[in-house]
């Protein structure tokens, strides 16, 4: 499961058997060093969690209205049940040149919480570089992870745990990412048709971060 994205095998395997349980908790924090899959990763397996396959079979199926509407290779984000944040500019921040996760974000994200899903039997919302908030939207987002809406589930992302607030870090499941291997970032590098070596040269030098790698290739 999950085998087009490379490396983070206990990860995969916890979010497969975490797919199939029938009580789970209403979010997750993906956390771990930037450039290493972990929002790819929360994208597919929310691709698994809203296809409606049978849970018997494989997931996500690629064939169902719920797949064909969320499709990361062909660019389909129509999905009515999925909802993805990732920090933007805002007004007050534009002359700080930061992206942050804004609390006019967080609001529009209540707004939409007070509807339950239309196609799948969840929705599923992904908050990237979740660690960007500042107190007021965090305090915000706080709110709806204490009192989550019924069948709606969060997946957040972060580099750095300790910029989160505590009372967040109490309301979700941590898993942590840790950097992909020199082999694993050069099979990365290998599957996007970098030459053999220059993809050793780069895995050798990122630090087990495939977006670091592929800066490095970027700014050469
Ligand atoms: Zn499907």
């Amino acid at each position: 499961m999950f085998d087009q994205i490379v490396g983070h095998q206990q990860n995969k395997d916890f979010l497969a058997r975490f797919l199939n349980r029938e009580e789970r908790p209403h979010a997750l924090l993906f956390y771990g060093p930037e450039g290493i899959g972990k929002c790819l990763l929360a994208k597919e397996f929310a691709r698994a969690f809203l296809c409606l396959g049978s849970a018997q079979g494989a997931r996500p199926c690629n064939h169902c209205e719920s797949c064909r509407l969320l499709n990361f290779e062909t660019g389909n984000f129509a999905h009515p049940d999925y909802l993805y944040f990732d920090p933007m500019t805002d007004e007050e921040q534009e002359k700080k040149k930061t992206k942050i996760i804004s609390v006019n974000q967080i609001r529009s994200l209540i707004k939409q919480s007070a509807f339950g899903p239309t196609l799948s039997k969840h929705k599923i919302c992904i908050i990237n570089e979740a660690d960007t908030m500042n107190t007021e939207a965090a305090n915000s987002l706080l709110k709806l992870l204490e009192e989550p809406p019924d069948r709606w589930f969060f997946i957040l992302v972060a580099s750095s745990v300790s910029r989160l607030l505590p009372t967040i870090l109490s309301r979700v499941i941590q898993v942590r990412f840790t950097p992909l291997s020199v082999e694993e970032t050069k099979k990365a590098l290998l599957h996007k048709e970098i030459p053999e070596t220059e993809a050793d040269l780069l895995a050798h030098l990122s630090d087990g971060s495939l977006g670091q790698a592929l800066r490095f290739r970027e700014e050469r």
